[in-house]
């Protein structure tokens, strides 16, 4: 039995898509129905139909799944924010867990797999230290701020996203205010005029300072003074600025930076170690999930202190100086060269100095050490105990994995956002001698479809 565009059916959903969208079958057909639940009883309309499958729209739920939840946020289904907000927390965490086993499973080829229970939060909610608003105006003119409409750039009036800080809403009434009462416009996308962009407002969970950053298209604010005044009432207020961003781009940020009040930075601490954030620095969005993340990253890489350590696409260093205090020796290495002096800075605050940065790409820095190891030590090569990756989405490049086996590691602990080439690379590493040992997802982004996952491998011939 095949659909057609339109037809309305009744479907049992029974598993859920990588992005969170409810799976049903239908005699054999398989049906993709977005905002639908593991468990949901749905009627649904057939919006593209193929041979095997199609795509549907939720028309009514008939009977809601027991996993089902009313969203917190009003505006959670129209967002492009949140997945998952329908689905009991619980629940998520089932289904992120799923995805990492699959993947695995799958695309990797592991059968046995040595999963330990997801770390999940003791909140789901309130939980990112950082939001980037865009402003701009509705129909009737009027300033408005919140976030795209999924898959648009079409603004969703929202100040109170339930997944950044309370004082977030606070912050951007204070800013539509001011620009109601200067006459300050808004950025329009279509037409490239106009002035406020977005709103950078990032939180010190630890340190509880606050940083706002404009981004302006122009470089001049008016009603400079006033803007800062009330931003000056919020408790813990530490950093105004302006970025510049007269381009007519999808990037939020302009590389200036000015600062028209307080620091140019906020500090935060994860753990021991403190880091000094601008508004261009990148920094782990959920600092609670995130100490949790590299506690078990530390524990995975067993160090004694006796141990020298690479720590590739280190970012700032958050990883290479969380493990410095427990190794002989750290090497980061990471593509961005402003990351990198921010590593360096982060180093020297934290009196760390056994951590060295390299600027480059992993797959280039690391064979290049390698082999200028060997010509500098002829008949000895270079040799790593642990070797830490965390990598963007893409994944590691085979040419990279293949010098990390060279050197040897006892132990690679892999971090990783996406599961799906998390697989594909353990399996290249196991084809080359390395053991699966430990697996263990951790919920660094409630309420939506993402996950990270913390690997260890060790050695197979090394017990
Ligand atoms: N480990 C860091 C950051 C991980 S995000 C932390 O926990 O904070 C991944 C990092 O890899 C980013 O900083 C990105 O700039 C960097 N990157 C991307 N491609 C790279 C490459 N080919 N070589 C080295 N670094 C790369």
């Amino acid at each position: 039995m095949t659909y057609k565009k339109n037809d309305v059916l009744t479907v049992t959903i029974e598993d859920m898509g990588h992005d969170g969208e409810g799976i049903g079958k239908t005699e054999g057909y398989t049906l993709f129905v977005k905002d639908t639940v593991i468990g949901d009883v749905a009627e649904v309309k057939i919006m593209k139909a193929k041979k095997y499958y199609a795509y549907a729209r939720l028309m009514k739920i008939i009977k809601p799944s027991p996993h089902r939840v009313e969203p917190v946020c009003p505006v959670a289904r129209a967002c492009g924010g949140c997945q998952l907000q329908m689905l009991d927390y619980q629940e998520q965490l089932r289904f992120k867990e799923n995805k990492i086993r699959n993947n695995l499973q799958r695309i990797g080829g592991f059968t046995e797999i040595p999963m330990e229970p997801i770390v999940g939060m003791e909140y789901p909610f309130r939980y990112r230290n950082k939001a980037q608003f865009p402003v701009g105006t509705d129909k009737n003119g009027k300033l408005i701020t919140g976030f795209y409409a999924g898959r648009t750039h079409q603004i969703m009036e929202n100040r109170n996203c339930y997944l950044g800080v309370e004082e977030n809403e606070t912050i951007l009434n204070l800013i539509l205010s001011w620009m109601e009462e200067c006459g300050v416009t808004a950025y329009e996308e279509t037409t490239g005029k106009g002035l406020v962009r977005h709103v950078l407002i990032r939180y010190g969970f630890t340190s509880k300072e606050y940083m706002v950053c404009l981004v302006i298209n122009g470089k001049k604010l008016p009603g400079e003074e006033k803007l800062i005044q009330k931003l000056c009432t919020v408790e813990g207020m530490t950093s105004i600025s302006v970025s510049i961003n007269r381009e007519q781009t999808n990037v939020i940020m302009g590389n200036t930076i000015r600062t028209l009040w307080g620091s140019s930075y906020i500090t935060d601490s994860i753990g021991e170690v403190q880091y000094q954030i601008s508004p261009l620095s990148f920094y782990q969005v959920n600092p609670v999930q995130t100490k949790k993340l590299y506690d078990l990253a530390l524990e995975y890489a067993g160090l004694t202190g006796e141990e020298t350590v690479w720590d590739l696409y280190c970012g700032i260093g958050t990883i290479s100086l969380f493990l410095a205090g427990k190794a002989k020796k750290v090497y980061g290495v990471e593509i961005v060269p402003d990351a990198i002096s921010d590593a360096k800075r982060n180093a020297s605050l934290n009196g760390i100095d056994n951590a060295e940065f390299f600027v480059g790409k992993a797959e280039e820095v690391l064979p290049k050490y390698y082999a200028d190891y060997a010509a500098d030590h002829p008949g000895e090569t270079a040799h790593a105990d642990v070797i830490v990756v965390d990598p963007p989405r893409k994944g590691c490049e085979e040419s990279l994995l293949e010098t990390m086996v060279q050197m040897q590691p006892d132990r690679i602990v892999y971090v990783s956002c996406d599961s799906a080439t998390l697989a594909r690379d353990l399996k290249i590493l196991c084809e080359r001698g390395y053991e699966l040992k430990r697996v263990r997802g951790v919920d660094q982004f409630g309420m939506t479809v993402h996950v990270e996952t913390v690997v260890l491998m060790s050695r197979a011939d090394k017990k």
